[in-house]
């Protein structure tokens, strides 16, 4: 397990998340194939925002994901999942400034089917 320095474009959100890498993942939903975003799952408590937390807005719909964007440059930093009662956050690796995402091999999750 590492910890991740995150951040939006515009820098006015700044969080970090510990997370192994072990299964990144991209979704073929209508809202992830407009973003582009390749995400990880991470726990609740391993995600802290650090910064910005009055900049973040939500979009979505909220029973099953909750999306958290920065509200100054738009960009899409993670999403509250909440999975039949199990929650969890989805990180936009992205927003890290160590991972180099183009060596990830991300799994897709057929979310246009199974949402
Ligand atoms: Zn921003």
């Amino acid at each position: 397990m590492q910890t991740h320095q995150a951040s939006c474009h515009c820098g006015g959100v700044e969080f970090e998340f510990t997370t192994d890498l072990s299964a990144p993942m991209e979704c073929n939903c209508s809202f992830c194939v407009r973003r582009g975003a390749i995400f990880h799952r991470v726990e609740d408590n391993d995600v802290v925002v650090k910064r910005g937390e009055d900049l973040l807005t939500r979009y979505g719909n909220r029973e099953f994901s909750d999306h958290f964007f920065c509200s100054r440059c738009g960009i899409h930093c993670f999403t509250r999942i909440n999975f039949s009662g199990t929650t969890f956050h989805n990180v936009n690796l992205r927003c890290a400034q160590d991972i180099d995402v183009a060596s990830l091999s991300p799994q897709m999750f057929d979310g246009a089917n199974e949402l």
